[in-house]
């Protein structure tokens, strides 16, 4: 399976959370604290201990209206 990962803009993230619904492995979760336009941003979350992890395969990219996402594939 490949492997990959993404970094979200906090400050980009207007928590709209199309991405935390559409990533196939579920590895987005909602942050915890607000950014500085008051919005809680995405994050990716660490894979669990099933090692179940982020793909790279953009689908959160694709979805997110503001462009805050970048992928990196390994
Ligand atoms: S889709 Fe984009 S704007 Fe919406 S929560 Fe995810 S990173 Fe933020
Ligand atoms: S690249 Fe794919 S697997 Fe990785 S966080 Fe985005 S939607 Fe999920």
């Amino acid at each position: 399976m490949a492997k990959g990962t993404i970094q979200i803009d906090r400050e980009k993230c207007k928590g709209c959370h199309l991405c935390v619904a559409f990533c196939p492995r579920h590895c987005i979760v909602v942050s915890q604290g607000i950014n500085d336009k008051g919005y809680f941003p995405a994050e990716l979350k660490e894979p669990g201990e099933d090692g179940k992890g982020c793909t790279g395969c953009a689908v959160c990219a694709l979805v997110c209206p503001d462009i805050a996402i970048e992928v990196y594939r390994e």
